[in-house]
Parts: structure tokens; sequence; C-alpha cells
């Protein structure tokens, strides 16, 4: 901490970055980062379900191979939008990777969205493509040239001999280039793009190698359990690759099973690192069939764990080191748990990360606070986006004039440098680690005839961390029953934002701006959830 600036960093030093100004795409950096030493003989990628593996070497060509088909077949470019609507596969990473060695913006949406809601996201990102499977390719609007992975022609890219012209002309690709587009928001109530530039992957990859290094034993194996659309497991996916990690790949098979297929897949696989949401490890700390024995970390974060279920997790995996972890879609990995010491503070979500600098505000007066006081968390430092993408107002709001961004969760940092997460001060629902903003639902409900006004609140829950609770006032003389209001919202949104209860309430508290006091709701919530 420092007194002048008022400012918390890590006491590791800074890891160094490449001049800003020097051209330079994620995938440059990472292929320079995996072939500074002779690529590793294991795989690059491990599908969880068939045992399907891609080496290294296969990797690096298939990328070279569709980024050339791309660029001379579908003529993509530099800064064209690719809107990816795709469950988790193999060829994921390898999409990634091509779109982004050419400057072409990634855009990665979960396919369990309604086609209304891909709509809106395709708009918000002004995307030129789409990536899908046939499962998902009829929720894309209509006239949005699509291209299927599970296609002969994908098939095909692959496969692909490079004949040159891929690479003729390459677009100069600038770290300051839009890499990824994401959908969050953040500490607004509507849904935005948030865009993250090369440089934020560049930054965040770079602190991870110089932390980790380069796998120690060869027999490293990262489960990724967090889906390839999300900001975490999108980085992950990105990172395992570059740092010649094998990463075990939950695809749809598995992943539909829910944490059993989790578990299953972490020891059928003996993966050394997982990574996880927090209702995963509340569930892995109950599940008795299974040892683990190759587990070494499980990194969890998304969303609050509970202290009880860190320390059950604990005795049950005793020899696992739990390494919690926080960050958002817009920030990038804002602290991290490392060594076997950090893991240890339970409560904590571990220090901050190299490149990382924060200051905790006074979320009144705006006053920079000290060491242990309370306080919004602000964030600066080359992995935060670069804004949101044609929205100047949520910009505005969303970073201060120093370029401050605000993160509305409520943290403080102790004296030993741990962060800890206190509450969340933005309207945000994280159910399972999935953002349900409750404006959206609001919204929804308030669509239905019956509904005078409706507000949306988090419940906590033990399994998915927090489930929406509607408070719904009915028109006079509605007889509009739970089960109804439920189903109305239910058709029209993604299974994870279900609203799960109802209460019926005479009104919504409001300020006079018309905005919900959603603090007054909480205690109205929290009673009327539990004497039902
Ligand atoms: P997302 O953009 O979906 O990754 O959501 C980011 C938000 O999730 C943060 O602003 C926090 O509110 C919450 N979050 C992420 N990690 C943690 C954590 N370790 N502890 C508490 N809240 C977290």
């Amino acid at each position: 901490y420092c007194e002048v600036t008022r400012t918390f960093r890590n006491l590791r030093p800074p890891v160094p970055l490449p001049p800003p100004d020097a051209p330079l795409s994620f995938p440059e950096f990472a292929f320079s980062l995996l072939t500074s030493s002779p690529l590793p003989a294991h795989p690059a990628l491990l599908d969880a379900a068939t045992g399907e593996a891609l080496s290294f070497p296969a990797f690096l060509s298939q990328v070279r191979a569709v980024a050339g088909a791309l660029r001379s077949v579908v003529r993509l470019g530099r800064g064209d939008v690719a809107f990816v609507l795709v469950p988790t596969r193999l060829d994921v990473p390898v999409l990634y990777f091509a779109l982004l060695s050419f400057g072409a913006v990634v855009s990665p949406v979960n396919p369990a969205l309604t086609a209304d809601e891909i709509a809106r996201l395709v708009a918000l990102s002004g995307a030129s493509v789409a990536f899908a499977v046939s499962a998902t390719a009829a929720k894309l609007p209509a006239g949005l040239p699509t291209i299927l992975l599970d296609s002969d022609r994908f098939r095909s890219f692959l496969q692909k001999q490079s004949d040159g012209r891929g690479e003729e002309g390459l677009a100069v690709v600038r770290q300051s280039d839009t890499a990824v587009i994401q959908y969050s928001s953040g500490t607004t109530a509507r849904v935005k793009a948030a865009a993250l530039p090369h440089r934020s992957f560049i930054a965040m990859v770079a602190g991870a190698h110089a932390v980790l290094g380069k796998p120690r034993h060869g027999r490293e194996r990262t489960l990724l359990g967090a889906p390839m659309f999300h900001s975490m497991g999108f980085y992950f996916a990105l990172k395992g690759v570059a740092l010649g990690q094998t990463t075990v790949v939950l695809t749809d098979a598995v992943a539909r099973r829910g944490v059993k297929g989790v578990v299953e897949a972490a020891e059928r696989w003996a993966v050394t690192e997982m990574t996880a949401s927090p209702p995963v490890v509340v569930a892995m700390a109950k599940e008795q069939c299974h040892q683990l024995q190759a587990l070494e970390r499980v990194v969890c974060g998304g969303a609050p764990l509970p202290r009880t279920a860190a320390e059950s997790f604990r005795r049950r995996f005793p020899n696992v080191d739990l390494c919690m972890g926080y960050g958002s879609t817009e920030a990038g990995g804002i602290s991290l748990m490392i060594s076997r010491e950090e893991c240890a503070r339970i409560g904590s979500a571990g220090r901050l990360s190299e490149n990382a600098e924060v200051k905790i505000v006074d979320h009144v007066t705006g006053k920079a606070l000290s060491v242990g006081q309370e306080g919004e968390l602000l964030v600066r430092g080359p992995a935060v986006m670069t804004g949101y993408v044609g929205d100047e107002e949520a910009n505005a709001t969303s970073f201060d004039s120093e370029g401050w961004l605000r993160t509305g969760d409520l943290c403080y940092i102790d004296q030993d440098g741990f962060l800890f997460v206190v509450d969340r001060l933005k309207e945000l629902i994280k159910y399972k680690g999935y953002q349900v903003p409750p404006a959206e639902l609001e919204l929804v409900l308030q669509s239905l005839p019956e509904v005078i006004d409706a507000a949306v609140m988090p419940y906590p829950h033990e399994e998915a961390g927090q489930i929406p609770v509607a408070l719904v006032v009915r028109q006079p003389g509605s007889k509009v029953t739970e089960a109804q209001v439920m189903d109305h919202v239910a058709k029209r949104v993604a299974p994870y934002k279900k609203i799960r209860k109802v209460l019926f309430v005479e009104s919504i508290p409001k300020s006079p701006a018309g905005k919900i006091l959603r603090r007054q709701l909480t205690n109205h919530v929290q009673a009327g959830a539990v004497s039902r």
C-alpha cells in the first residue's frame, strides 16, 4: 500500500511486458513463449469424454490452416467481429487462436441463451460472421453468414495445407486492437459488450508465466471446468496453450452430467489442476467416491465461496491447494492465491495480480481508503478492458476521470496484502457463477399484463450461490400465480436466468427518481423467502 498515491499493488515487481506500441497479437506472443523451448510431447488439448488428443504441433498447424482459410476463402480480416456460439469442443481454442492471429475479434457467447437474447448481442457486437454447430445455428439471426464447426467445410479448413496465400499481406495486429468482445452487465443495469485488447491477454499470460512458469514434470493437466465462452474459461484455454500445459476439455457430453461428470473426468485423466466455480467446490467437498490422487490445485472464482464450504473442501482433500481467484469480464484477473501459504487464508480472494493496481474507495464520497478499510474496489492495469463498445454513457460511469475501472464490489485489503470481497454493490445476481442481471428479468416480468411492478433480487442458495427471486406487484384482483409468473419468464430467458421463487408484494420501494431501493428489499426477501 502506498500512502502517497493511496493505491495497492503486489509486493512482487510488475512483470515486464513488451512495449505497448510494438505490433504484437496475442497468438504471436503465446507462440513465442511456447516455441522458446522444444514443443511439449504431451497433448495440448484432451477431450474428457473421448480421450481424443490434439498435439502441440497439430494445434499450431491447425491454427495456421484455419487462419489461412478464413482469410483467403471466407475473406475475414483485421477488425471483423466473429460471433462464436459453440459449446465446448477441441477445435474451439484452434478457432480462437486462428481468428486472433490476423486481428479478427472473437465474441464468444453462451449457447444456452435464447434466440432473442442472442439477436440483441449480435447487434451490440456488430458481428459480421458467426461460428456455430448444427445444434446452435438455428438460434442465430437470419442473414448472418455462419460457418458450422461440425461441417465438412470447416473440417477441410482444419486440414488445409498452407499455400502461403493466407500469409500474404498479413495485417499488422496492434496490442491495443480489440481481441475479444464479451457480454456483461458490469456495474450498471443492462448487458453491454466489453472490448478487451490483445494486450490484456498478453499481460495476464505473461503474469501466469512469471509465477507458474512452464510445466514442471510434464504430467500437469488442467481440467477446464469453466466454459470457454466465459471470461475465465476463455483465458484458461489461451493460457494453457501458451504455457505448454495439457488442457482437459469438458466437452458437452461430460458437462451435461454436472459435477459428477466433472469429478469423474478429473479422476479418469489424473488432472493435477482444475478450475471450478464455487458450486462445483461445494459439491466436490460432499462427494465421497473419488480420491483424485493426482490433484494438486483447484482454482476457484467467479463468485464468493462460503467459508464453511472451503473448510469442508480442505478436510475432504487435505493435499489439494484451494486457490481462490477474483476478477471480472471487464478487469480480467485481479487477485489469485499462488502458494500453499496463500491458499491457507480461508475467506480471502488471494493477493493482487502482478500488473494490477487497485484502489479502495468510499463508494459514497469517492475518498481513497487505507489498509483494512472497506470500500468499492477500483482497478487499473494492462488487463483491464478498453471499454464498452459504442456505449459512451456506460463508459463514463464505469471509469472515473483517472481511468480507474469500478468493479461494483465491496472489498478490503488486509495488512498482509490479502484481498477480501465483502459484498456486491452492483445489481448483479450470480447463479452458479453466471451473470443474471436483475434489470433484464424485471423487464420480462413487466411484460406480463397482470404485473404492475416487479423487482428481482438475489437470495443465497447453498448449491448455486445465489438464485433470482422476484418480488411482484399484481393488478388489483389479479389471481396470477407463482407458477404462471415463473413460466412466463422461463419461456423468454436462458435456463440459468430463470426466476426460482416469487413473492407477491404490495409495492416496490423506489427513490424519487424511480430507482428501485434494493437495500430496503433485502430484508423483505430474506423474511419472505424463509417464511415460505
Ligand atoms: P464476471 O464478469 O461474470 O466474471 O463477474 C465478475 C463478478 O463476479 C465480480 O465483480 C464479483 O462480483 C464476482 N466475483 C468473481 N470472483 C469472485 C470471488 N472470488 N469472490 C466474490 N465475488 C467474486
